[in-house]
């Protein structure tokens, strides 16, 4: 980081272990969402710092694959104990570009941290699997080697949770990696990058190359870059998957969602409604797990509605800095123009707007890119607000008849990331974890992110690629699979060549 002549913060690059400045560098603005200003501006690599960054990576690639797998976990260990110690600071440098609330943003280091917890069980994630004496004094085991170099292609929406669900498994499991974080709130990459340094990371290892697509671009054509993990919106998943397959890489390319929660009429309908509201406007829903749709059951609907409506009238909308917000800003003024098209297209079709968010103010913040929570009833199908994924604090309901119809509704959404099912009836609720299209389910939990020793993904056009992220999905994704038949014979037993296939008798 360093400054500029217009006084402002100067984001970079960190590339073999210490700052990188690229002489073609374009730069962007970085604001701070809630209060709109310019906060500092960002570097935009070129094909030339991201070869470096690669090039860096691959250097630091056999010493760190040769180092045990146990003095990778202790460094992961002593990562841990730095972010643990760093907590607050991260937090909020998420809060100022980012602009989700100061809470929230401690429960994304927290959550970025249990990948890191994980992945300190290296040695026991990459124990393999041996078969003695298959036949003829042959012993057949497996190997899971590191892949070399890979990238880490990440959303502005959780900038520190995201680059987590790769980075300490992908170096866990012997690689060396190259980060091209968000360029609309870069600056936590670069805190991370600090922090494994001061873990005892090699240099190299771990790189940061700020930029937008040229420098996407520029590693999925690298030759040296094995592997892609992506996590962003599905129209740039898909791009980043093609591509990436096309030279010949593998990749995991996680995308967009619009995720129901199913309400039944025999659920409690107070915890039904909380975990609508906090689902729908938690970080302005600005999450791939926030819940946009949902789906009211029978009877339950007007109850329910009546009940949203105090709730999303006592929602604190506010600077995030600040203790008591529930809500802050979207993360930029093109994305709140964007939600507000999005609410004039659903009040167009003939939604019904029970809540409107388009005018909220927040004292002091004028300038900064505020929304109110927004409620649509009685959409349909066909409506914009509910087909596309807004990313915004609007919530969508439906109503329908049964469980049945509430599955045929999400079954043919192109989007199948998480869905939710809020009922007191076990049968409905197995019936609905077997059924539903989606990566991850939740039965009276409205976001079912799973654990870090569990994996995170979604099906259809939520994720490209056959590997979840995290847990051991991770494991599988960073490594390569080797199988090794071995024999030791004596040398009295030498038999001459074999022309048959070895078989079992
Ligand atoms: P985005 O797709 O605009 O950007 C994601 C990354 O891709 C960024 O690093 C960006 O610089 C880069 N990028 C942007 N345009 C590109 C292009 N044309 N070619 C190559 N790279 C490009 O997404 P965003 O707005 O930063 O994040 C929000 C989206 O991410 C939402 O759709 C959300 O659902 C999704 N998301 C999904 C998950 C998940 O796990 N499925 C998690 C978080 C966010």
């Amino acid at each position: 980081m360093g400054g500029n002549e217009a006084g402002l913060q100067e984001i970079g690059h960190h590339v073999g272990g210490a700052p990188l400045q690229g002489a073609q560098d374009r730069r962007a603005e970085v604001f701070n969402p809630a209060t709109g200003e310019v906060i500092a501006r960002v570097r935009l690599a070129d094909a030339a710092v991201v070869d470096a960054a690669v090039r860096a990576a691959q250097s630091a690639w056999p010493l760190w694959a040769e180092t045990s797998a146990l003095n990778r976990a202790r460094v992961m260990f002593r990562f841990k104990e730095l972010v643990e110690r760093h907590q607050e600071a991260l937090a909020r440098a998420i809060t100022r570009e980012h602009g989700k609330v100061l809470s929230d943003a401690r429960g994304e280091v927290q959550r970025g941290l249990e990948v890191v917890e994980f992945a300190c069980s290296a040695p026991q994630l990459l124990k393999t699997q041996f078969s003695e004496n298959v036949g003829g004094g042959i012993d057949n085991f497996s190997l899971r080697q590191s892949l070399g170099v890979v990238a880490g292609v990440t959303p502005f929406n959780f900038p520190c949770m995201v680059p987590m669900w790769m980075f300490p498994l992908a170096l866990a499991c012997g690689n060396t990696f190259v980060l091209k974080p968000s360029e609309r709130d870069p600056s936590v990459s670069l805190m991370l990058a600090d922090l494994l340094a001061q873990a005892g990371l090699p240099a190299g290892a771990f790189n940061v190359v700020q930029g937008d697509k040229a420098a996407v671009d520029a590693l999925l054509a690298h030759p040296q870059v094995q592997a892609v993990s992506f996590v962003g919106s599905t129209p740039i998943a898909r791009q980043v998957h093609a591509e990436a397959t096309r030279h010949g890489k593998r990749v995991q390319a996680l995308g967009g969602a619009k995720n129901h929660m199913v309400v039944m009429p025999d659920a409690d309908l107070d915890q039904a409604a909380d975990a609508l509201v906090g689902a729908a406007f938690g970080s302005a829903g600005e999450r791939c797990m926030a819940v946009s749709v949902g789906v009211l059951v029978g009877g339950c609907a007007e109850a329910l509605v009546e009940r949203l409506k105090p709730r999303i009238a006592a929602l604190r909308i506010k600077d995030g800095m600040e203790a008591d917000a529930d809500m802050g800003p979207v993360v930029t003024a093109a994305h709140r123009a964007r939600i507000l098209d999005y609410i004039e297209q659903g009040i167009a079709a003939g939604a019904r707007l029970v809540a409107d968010g388009r005018r909220h103010t927040v004292a002091g913040r004028e300038n900064g890119f505020f929304l109110g929570a927004t409620l649509f009833d009685h959409a349909s199908p066909t409506m914009s607000i509910y087909r596309d994924e807004i990313f915004g604090p609007v919530l969508t309901l439906l109503r329908v008849p049964d469980l049945a119809a509430a599955l045929e509704l999400i079954n043919g959404h192109e989007y199948g990331n998480g869905a939710a099912l809020f009922t007191r009836d076990g049968g409905a609720a197995r019936e609905f974890a077997r059924r539903v299209q989606a990566g991850m389910v939740g039965v009276n939990v409205p976001i079912p992110v799973p654990m870090a020793f569990h994996s995170f993904g979604g099906w259809k056009r939520s994720l490209f690629g056959d590997h979840h992220a995290y847990g051991e999905e991770a494991v599988r994704f960073y490594t390569r699979y080797k199988s090794v038949m071995q024999r030791w014979p004596e040398a009295s037993a030498a038999r001459g060549p074999e022309f048959v296939m070895p078989v079992n008798k």
